[in-house]
């Protein structure tokens, strides 16, 4: 059954698996620095390899285990509404080996042309020279995903919200139609847009949800971390494969996420007002040609959206008339956010994405992916929604 908007609170965000009693009854995870653990004796190191150890938090080695980020792990299971999740150093480690758990030689992968661009490198490029094949399919359009499954599709991967365009995809319908065409595929939804406060894929039936906890988890743009959420025996093979890559998030990386966790409602929440007062700012400037967020009525997901999420994120991305030159300007004269990638974090960030992640590509070669050289994303931090949009404002109004 559709469940109806299912999204995590502020109260979840604070508490949600968090354990009931720390060593030392420390309110805060304490970071556990360590890379190993030790044996009292070799009877014990013996009960321990037999599995009967009595104590169920004890760990041998940091790259199998560590308190700290068993405790993020259980928060974000928590927030998403899954089995358990697993954490890794980059949003792009989550990725990487999950797709090298769950994908062997001959195997098949369908994945949208929107999903991040080094996911989709990795799957293209890296994955092909092992002999995983693919198809790479037009946004949000589940007929031709449908007709792309076969027998040896392993992975159907899709992003929602997508960046830059904020596109989203009708998650319950996207589950339910590869599950009747073969259950041996598995859905994995990049969720980094959308946060569990704004949408939970598991509750629309989506098996792995991946999120780059670099950005809103950790929310304050000082750490790298990513995180993968799902059901039990499928994150064992995720888990044992992150024990070979080695791609471990370190302890103190992890309480930092763990720490930013707390506040993810409260910020995403201000967040979503704030693009959405910027969206509607921008669609009424006379010098905006076209604005992509999917809380404004002539975004084509904005349905879908309204259906299935809470809020619709802290990401507008917008083209400016004249291209280039004229977007360039807007970005150099707004005053609040900083020039730089990444989003989700407290202080705005503002790009261009045909200097900065499409440096490399022509004009021709950006209209191919439907980057204009005008397309501006700004990625909402916590200021203060009329500070932001009259800073912005006054940008746009300086080019007149
Ligand atoms: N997924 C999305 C949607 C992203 O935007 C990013 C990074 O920008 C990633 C994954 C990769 O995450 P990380 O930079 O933490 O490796």
């Amino acid at each position: 059954m559709k469940p109806s908007k299912p999204s995590a609170g502020s109260t979840d965000a604070v508490h949600a698996g968090v354990p009931e009693h720390r060593p030392h009854h420390t309110l805060t995870p304490s970071i556990v620095q360590t890379a190993t653990y030790t044996f009292g004796t070799t009877a014990d190191l013996e009960q321990y390899m037999r599995g009967e150890d009595q104590d169920p938090g004890r760990e041998e080695y940091g790259r199998y285990g560590n308190p700290t980020v068993h405790e993020l792990e259980s928060r974000v299971a928590a927030l998403e509404s899954t089995d358990g999740a697993v954490a890794f150093s980059s949003g792009m480690a989550a990725v990487t080996s999950t797709l090298f758990a769950l994908l062997r030689q001959g195997d098949h992968v369908v994945l949208f042309r929107d999903c991040y661009r080094r996911t989709r490198q990795f799957v293209t490029t890296w994955l092909d020279k092992y002999g995983v094949t693919h198809d790479v399919i037009p946004p949000g359009d589940l007929d031709a995903m449908t007709n792309a499954i076969n027998e040896r599709t392993r992975l159907v991967i899709t992003e929602s919200p997508t960046n830059p365009f904020n596109y989203c995809v009708d998650l319950a319908s996207l589950a339910e139609r590869v599950r009747s065409k073969n259950k041996r595929t598995k859905t994995l939804v990049d969720s980094t847009f959308a946060t569990p406060i704004n949408c939970r894929p598991h509750a629309f039936g989506i098996d792995l949800v991946v999120h780059s906890a670099t950005k809103y988890f950790s929310g304050h743009n000082d750490v790298l971390a990513g995180v993968v959420a799902g059901a039990s025996h499928t994150l064992s093979l995720v888990r044992e494969a992150r024990d070979v890559t080695g791609a471990v998030l370190d302890p103190h990386a992890a309480f930092l996420v763990s720490r930013g966790l707390k506040t993810l409602a409260v910020r995403v929440r201000q967040q979503n007002a704030s693009a959405q007062a910027l969206a509607e700012m921008l669609e009424a400037h006379p010098l905006v040609e076209k604005v992509y967020y999917a809380g404004l009525e002539s975004h084509p997901s904005h349905a879908i959206a309204r259906a299935q999420m809470n809020g619709f994120g802290g990401v507008v991305s917008f083209s400016v008339k004249g291209g280039r030159k004229p977007a360039s300007l807007v970005v150099d004269r707004a005053r609040i956010p900083k020039i730089a990638p990444s989003l989700g974090g407290v202080e705005s960030l503002i790009e261009q994405p045909a200097l900065m992640s499409y440096f490399e590509l022509s004009d021709e070669e950006l209209q191919k992916i439907s980057i204009s050289p005008g397309l501006i994303r700004y990625a909402v931090g916590i200021e203060d929604t009329s500070d932001l949009v009259d800073d912005l404002r006054a940008s746009l109004d300086s080019l007149a």
